[in-house]
């Protein structure tokens, strides 16, 4: 397989697909460019090399058709500013003007392709818009973790186009020797944190979890369907009656496997879904109605930072609580913290996805980790052991 560090990039155009899912604002500014930045080393590593670079990526969710507002247009300006040189842009990924703009680079140019996803093509993975997206390049890089767990025309059909000339981006690079370090460390314990509000789209995450480490915590809105699985009085908390059966069949296999499922044992409530709602604390198999679970209470951020810091590997997705509200952030907060205390005590720590990355950069702890993950989803699926297609289009 060739690597980006000893690929001849002199006189060739790099198709490279990027994440540039970006957060903006109203008025259609960045405000957070963390993906762009993570992106500038492959695209500079192609440039230095005597290359040119054809960027394409997809931003938000249009449904298949052009739309202003998912315009990547929107982004160029913070782009060029990080790069440092102009970027240009074509009107579409494919069709005359963008084969007319990328046909035509020269070394050290940059073009960035208009939103994959404005074409439906992209995310059914159809080969003859696949073929035309490799018209743009001599060499295909796939630098988006984000999106390696999709079999899209731009992440895996676009590949096979690219038969020897393809290859992981630094960053991909990078996140995959993480993520294997993480899965294949000697170390133990090994302890999965999975967060976030809802069981059902975590539920085979768990479950395959459970061969891969010795202990779980499950916390936020997940945690409440689990309480009841155990007979608990869950109140108005989130609850997910159809996995009612799942929960039960979890702690079951737990006990097979030898693995502890840690639940909170206690819950801060609140009278309503508010920052400046009646709050208090009760064990969370005791929660009244009329009372939701948004956050773990005081004596469950304790155990759970002393499991964090505990353990000589810790895997975190998800937060706690309704994190967003101050009201209900403490415990993510203290999770955030327990994990900065673990990497200081020699542990290797790595989180990913949104809401666990926006609360360690909340909290200014991001440095104090061992590996912040640019993938949520597509990190959960590496840590179950699944195969993503984006990697492997490109190992085949
Ligand atoms: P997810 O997208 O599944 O990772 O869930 C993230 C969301 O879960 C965040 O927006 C949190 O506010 C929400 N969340 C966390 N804990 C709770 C809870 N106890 N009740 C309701 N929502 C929650």
């Amino acid at each position: 397989m060739i690597r980006i560090d000893n690929y001849d990039f002199s006189g060739k155009r790099a198709l490279i697909r990027v994440d540039f899912n970006v957060p903006l604002n109203e008025r259609m500014e960045v405000t957070d460019a963390t993906r762009i930045e993570a992106a500038l080393p492959t695209i500079t590593m192609v440039l230095n090399g005597g290359g040119a670079v054809v960027l394409m990526s997809h931003l938000g969710r249009p449904k298949g058709e052009p739309s202003e507002k998912f315009s990547l247009k929107h982004i160029i300006d913070t782009l060029s500013e990080k790069l440092g040189r102009e970027v240009t842009m074509a009107t579409d990924c494919i069709g005359e003007d963008a084969r007319a703009a990328s046909s035509k680079l020269r070394a050290g140019q940059v073009l960035l392709l208009e939103n994959l996803r404005f074409h439906k093509e992209e995310t059914s993975g159809d080969e003859f818009f696949a073929g035309q997206l490799a018209e743009h390049g001599d060499c295909y890089i796939n630098d988006a973790f984000g999106t390696a767990h999709r079999a899209h025309a731009s992440t895996t059909t676009v590949a096979k186009f690219f038969p020897t000339d393809k290859m992981f981006g630094a960053l991909l690079q990078n996140e995959i020797e993480n993520m294997n370090r993480a899965l294949h460390s000697e170390n133990k314990p090994v302890l999965a944190i999975i967060g976030g509000a809802k069981i059902s789209t975590k539920i085979t995450v768990v479950e395959n979890l459970l061969d891969k480490v010795d202990d779980i915590i499950i916390g936020g809105g997940m945690a409440y369907t689990m309480a009841k699985a155990k007979g608990g009085r869950i109140g108005d908390s989130l609850f997910e009656e159809d996995f009612l059966e799942t929960a039960k069949m979890l702690y079951e296999k737990a006990v097979e496997k030898k693995v502890n499922i840690h639940i909170p044992s206690d819950t801060v409530i609140a009278d309503e879904f508010r920052n400046d709602a009646s709050t208090d604390v009760c064990l969370t198999t005791e929660i009244p109605d009329g009372w939701m679970g948004l956050d773990i209470g005081p004596k469950t951020m304790d155990s759970f930072s002393s499991l964090i810091e505990n353990a000589k590997v810790v895997l975190w997705n998800g937060p706690m609580g309704v994190f967003e509200m101050e009201t209900f952030a403490k415990g993510t907060v203290a999770v955030a913290k327990a994990l900065a205390t673990a990497t200081k005590k020699g542990a290797y720590t790595l989180l990913g996805g949104g809401d666990s990355v926006a609360a360690i950069n909340k909290f200014g702890l991001s440095e104090q980790v061992s590996y912040v993950s640019t993938g949520g989803g597509a990190m959960l699926e590496y840590l179950e052991g699944k195969t993503l297609p984006g990697i492997a289009a490109i190992e085949d």
